[in-house]
């Protein structure tokens, strides 16, 4: 079988890939528990050289490491270079506070030494998407190799070639050979990576319906899964915003990836009072996004990253309007080549429409209409999932009780848009998944939290 890159501004192949064979497969992963054995007897310090190596190699790589994904999947370049960074900043976190965070931690009992101890749980298979090729895989990766760990990764069909460049990458930042590895597999032969002995945890970064299936056989094994999976953010805007800042900020994060991220702002629940005001200003925030070819210095929106997915999007926004919502902006597929969707925005949403009930993951906007605070909370969390979060007011006490009590949501933020940061837990709850990464909490995602008892 093959797999292969398509440019999505252009629509041409750019390479086809072999896929690997079963038994390719099972020899990667028997090399990577191979390389484990040696591995989790490496000190923190060398863990920390090693990712500092990387973080060395990505800054060195960057402008290169952008242009690839421009090409694999239509990241607009200034945006792929700030991912790269982002990735170099995340092994640099780890490097520093990895050995802090996995210190053995005294515990007092009647035994002369009891302590828990977190131990590595061996080769942990990373199903990851094609929207931040490099940040998915290494805010698994830094953790997991600092807590001794080793990886299998398989990556979203469509960006092979980010794939092979990451193992490529370790390799030239010294570490030991496999304890890395890229299988070229499709997403429907997960299983059989999942069903090997040797694989002792998974995490998935995708769509709720991929995390459904690989929680379920990996559930069936007895083996620990992470997901972070979908999500349709909702971001309130209450009468007293700074209508302004509000506007700008929702614009930004709608458009985050060309409107491809799991906690891009996807709802805008506004009240009554403002919503003509802070509709007009958003539009004009919007509108002033330039879509275009991702290798251009000044492109905000590239292509989207495969034109199943753009076509999709479409329907999305076509039974929308079919359920009553307006289309004030975009809304259209531009003639020629590529997979472009222009910059959307659906008014008067309601219920049962697609904007109001699932993810739309390209760059389009739902406004919705709140009659005062209380609708609009309700509003926020009537949806399956439960991602991130925004609220907007000028009472930041009112908007931290908001943010802290009343929105259902793994990360709520005030004034302000969602975004992970490697000092911060990142995860979700209901259909965005469980689990989480970054911060203190992800790296003891994948460990045994061991107690040791003396008596
Ligand atoms: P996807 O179709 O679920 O794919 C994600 C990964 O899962 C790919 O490697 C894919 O492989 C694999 N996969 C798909 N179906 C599978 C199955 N049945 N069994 C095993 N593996 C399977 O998602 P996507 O379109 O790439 O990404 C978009 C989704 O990811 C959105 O819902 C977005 O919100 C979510 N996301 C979440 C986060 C987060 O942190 N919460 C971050 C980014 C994206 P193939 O490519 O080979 O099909």
């Amino acid at each position: 079988m093959a797999i292969q890159s398509v440019n999505p501004a252009t629509g041409k192949v750019i390479r086809t890939y072999r896929a690997h064979t079963p038994e390719q497969v099972t020899r990667k992963i028997s090399q990577a528990h191979k390389a484990w054995l040696s591995w989790k007897q490496t000190t923190f310090n060398e863990r920390a050289a090693l990712l500092r190596n990387i973080s060395s190699v990505l800054h060195r790589r960057k402008a290169e490491l952008a242009n690839l994904m421009a090409l694999e999947m239509g990241k607009p370049i200034k945006q792929g270079i700030a991912e790269i960074e982002k990735c170099a900043t995340v092994c640099d976190y780890y490097a520093k506070n990895g050995a802090t965070f996995l210190a053995d931690g005294p515990v007092k009992t009647e035994a002369a030494k009891s302590y828990v101890s977190f131990q590595p749980l061996g080769v942990v298979l990373a199903v990851m998407p094609w929207n931040f090729p490099f940040w998915q895989v290494f805010r698994f990766l830094a953790p997991a190799l600092m807590a001794g760990n080793c990886g299998v990764l398989k990556h979203a069909s469509n960006v092979p070639g980010c794939a092979l460049v990451i193992e490529e990458m370790l390799a030239d930042a010294g570490f030991p050979e496999h304890v890395f590895k890229t299988l070229l597999v499709s997403g429907k032969e997960a299983g059989a990576v999942i069903e090997n002995p040797l694989v002792k945890a998974v995490t998935l970064t995708g769509s709720t319906s991929a995390g459904t299936e690989v929680a379920t056989k990996a559930a069936s094994l007895l083996k620990k899964t992470v997901l972070e999976l979908g999500g349709s953010d909702p971001y309130i805007v209450l009468e007293d915003a700074d209508l302004e800042l509000a506007s700008r900020v929702c614009a930004d994060s709608r458009l985050i990836n060309s409107g491809q991220s799991c906690i891009a702002a996807k709802r805008f629940i506004v009240v009554k009072q403002v919503e003509k005001a802070f509709t007009r200003l958003f539009v004009e925030k919007m509108s002033a996004k330039k879509l275009g070819d991702p290798r251009e210095e000044d492109t905000d929106i590239g292509p989207q990253a495969r034109t199943d997915l753009r076509d999709q999007l479409h329907r999305q926004v076509g039974d929308s309007i079919g359920k009553g919502a307006r289309l004030v902006l975009g809304g259209k597929i531009p003639k020629g080549k590529g997979a472009y969707y222009p910059v959307t925005v659906l008014t008067q949403v309601k219920k049962g429409a697609p904007a109001y009930d699932d993810e739309l993951f390209g760059p389009v906007a739902a406004i919705i209409s709140a009659k005062n605070e209380a609708d609009a909370i309700r509003i926020a969390n009537d949806t399956p999932f439960g991602l991130g979060a925004a609220v907007f007011t000028n009472d930041l006490q009112k908007g931290e009780r908001i943010a802290r009590l009343e929105l259902n949501a793994g990360s709520c933020f005030v004034n302000t848009q969602v975004m992970s940061d490697p000092r911060l837990p990142f995860g979700g709850i209901n259909a965005s998944g469980y689990g989480r990464e970054l911060g203190l909490y992800g790296i003891h995602e994948f460990v045994n939290i061991k107690t040791v008892y003396v008596k």
